[in-house]
């Protein structure tokens, strides 16, 4: 496991209880040694001084860190003031996304898709930082169709990425479809699988209705059997997530990005399985 790329997200906590507790979280998960800790970015300002706040609060514990940079809603310019505030606290590292724009807000701004944003960071910075950026093995709920979908993320590729990080899926294969595409069509960035644990079956649900995501069949209806039995879907939700990261490791994936949620447990309880 130690020659994988493997990082851990959090999302900006909104209280400061909720940064003494991430504060704890992160140094338990350190002691896994990820490469880096990423930190989401809200479209449309609400988290996004949280964001730099937390990936200064990581950086000064001697932990490399990612701030998550979405362009919906941005201007040239606000884009610009964030990367050049970015670049003065040493932040080498970005994941470049279009997002999502909460409803109700208004201005689109001046980024379209995720491919300019890309080039504009290049076009500021120049290689300073290194840039992620997300792919879709399940396709995004919003693509025209698979191929425009691949499309697409060849472009933020071409733009000058340098790795990308897929949205969560449990099925391997649409994975090794995906990266086979990907390679076919030139792309040769490592692709890291976003895993995320199962430890709640109606946060899960809504999550994957959101992104696209499909939770099989199989697994869903179990999920359900249990009910409130939390450590029944835990127990399930572990052996489910563990054989997929296996199946991933096993067939090449370059590394695992854990959508942490900002818990300890489920993200060490999967790192333990798979270092055996
Ligand atoms: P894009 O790559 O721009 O794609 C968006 C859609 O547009 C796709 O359907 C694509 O097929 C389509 N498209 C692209 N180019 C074109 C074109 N030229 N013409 C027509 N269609 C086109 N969201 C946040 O708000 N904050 C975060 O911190 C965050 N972190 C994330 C981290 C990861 C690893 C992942 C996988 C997702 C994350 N997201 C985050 C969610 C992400 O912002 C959404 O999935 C968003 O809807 C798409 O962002 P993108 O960068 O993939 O967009």
């Amino acid at each position: 496991m130690a020659d994988h790329n493997f990082s851990i997200e959090f999302f900006p906590p909104k209280t400061a209880e909720g940064t003494e507790k991430l504060r704890a979280t992160r140094a338990k998960l350190a002691e896994l040694h990820p490469k880096y800790f990423s930190v989401t970015f809200g479209a449309g300002g609400t988290t996004q001084r949280g964001t730099l706040e937390t990936v200064l609060d990581i950086m000064g514990a001697g932990e490399e860190a990612a701030p998550h940079l979405s362009c919906v809603g941005g201007t040239r310019e606000s884009i610009r003031a964030i990367l050049d505030e970015y670049k003065s606290h040493g932040i080498k590292r970005v994941v470049a996304l279009r997002g999502d724009l909460p409803s109700g807000y208004g201005a689109a701004g001046e980024f379209r898709y995720a491919n300019e944003l890309v080039e504009f960071i290049r076009a500021e910075t120049g290689d300073w930082f290194h840039i992620e950026v997300a792919a879709y093995p399940e396709v995004h709920p919003q693509a025209k169709s698979p191929q425009s979908d691949m499309d697409a993320f060849v472009r933020k590729v071409n733009a000058g990425a340098d790795a990308a990080i897929t949205q969560y899926f449990y099925n391997a294969d649409a994975y090794f479809q995906f990266v086979d595409a990907a390679q076919k069509a030139g792309v040769n960035v490592p692709i890291v699988a976003g895993i995320m644990p199962i430890t709640n079956y109606t946060q899960l649900m809504r999550f994957s209705d959101m992104c696209g995501a499909e939770i099989p069949r199989w697994v869903r209806l179990k999920l359900a059997s249990f009910g409130d039995d939390t450590a029944s879907i835990k127990a399930f939700g572990l052996d489910v997530v563990t054989a997929l990261c296996e199946r991933l490791l096993a067939g090449g994936a370059p590394g695992l990005h854990f959508y942490s949620m900002n818990q300890v447990a489920p993200t060490t309880a999967l790192w333990q399985r798979l270092v055996k």
